[in-house]
């Protein structure tokens, strides 16, 4: 079947589907992104995404394409057209193109280019690979300082994925200062005696979407969090590890630089928090 994307206000075949040689967003990697997770046709936090995608704008002086609702309806269309049950929308929004190429921002008369498309990923909540828990290496975090803003600049964690393969892992958390960033795409966690520590928020780190909602979810369910700097060291010695994204949900963590964490086998809190977190984003998805 062949996708049904959207490219500024058009659904067009995949094949169809243009922007500029000269776009920003190709240029200069001047673009932002959001990636909303579907289940059972609907969308997962979409509001969250939306408020996010915002933020991201703003904080670059870009222009809004369009308002939170046609976005939404947008991003429905798109899972109806392409008959999505479980999967992904990516969207992002670049600072458009005004012909050619140029550091200075170009006039405010260009429109931002928006493109969203869809990714059929069945089997999404029920993956294999959270009943296995990731493998992790730890690489040093060289990412620029906004890291808070959600840019398409994603060469370094591209290449921190495929380091993480070469060491025959699953995937790699960044450290900066002796401490543990985020994953490549992912918030990251460990727990021990029962408490969930993740870093706190700052420019550091991207604000999860997921984040968020499981760190509410934990508190709910009674269960200890603490955000605050940690090192590998500690989460290695830790009973056992996490991460959490839109795409992956809550990931349990196995490993770490080579360290089994507990038994090697995907711990209580992670599985937990996993379960909760799929069925309360099942029943507010919409
Ligand atoms: N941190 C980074 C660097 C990411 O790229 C992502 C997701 O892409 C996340 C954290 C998790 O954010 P969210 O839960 O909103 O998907």
């Amino acid at each position: 079947m062949t996708r049904t994307v959207y490219v500024n206000g058009e659904y067009l075949p995949e094949t169809e589907a243009k922007v500029s040689i000269f776009d920003r967003g190709f240029l200069m990697a001047d673009a932002v992104y959001e990636v909303t997770s579907v289940l059972d046709g609907k969308l997962i936090d979409f509001h969250g995404h939306a408020v996010r995608l915002a933020r991201s704008l703003s904080e670059l002086d870009m222009q809004q394409p369009c308002s939170e609702t046609e976005l939404l309806e947008v991003h429905r269309e798109l899972v109806r057209l392409n008959e999505i049950d479980e999967g992904l929308v990516y969207l992002q929004v670049t600072r458009g193109s005004d012909g050619d190429r140029d550091f200075v921002f170009p006039s405010e008369e260009v429109k931002p280019t928006l493109v969203l498309f869809t990714q059929n990923k069945p089997g999404l909540a029920d993956n294999p690979a959270a009943r296995k828990g990731a493998r992790i290496i730890s690489i040093e975090d060289v990412r620029w300082g906004r890291r808070d803003i959600k840019t398409t600049q994603l060469l370094y964690p591209s290449m921190g994925k495929m380091m993480a393969k070469a060491a025959g892992c699953d995937d790699a958390w960044l450290v900066e200062d002796g401490h543990v960033t985020e994953g490549t795409s992912n918030n990251a966690y460990f727990v021990k005696g029962g408490k969930i520590v993740t870093r706190p928020l700052s420019k550091d780190i991207l604000h999860g979407i997921t984040r968020k909602a499981v760190l509410r979810l934990a508190q709910e369910a009674q269960m200890e969090v603490e955000e605050r700097l940690f090192t590998v060291d500690e989460a290695k010695s830790a009973d056992e590890a996490f991460t959490t994204s839109a795409s992956a949900f809550v990931m349990p963590v196995v490993e770490i630089d080579g360290v089994q964490l507990g038994d090697g086998t995907p711990g209580p809190i992670a599985r937990r928090l996993r379960e909760i977190y799929l069925d309360e984003s099942r029943k507010s998805a919409i």
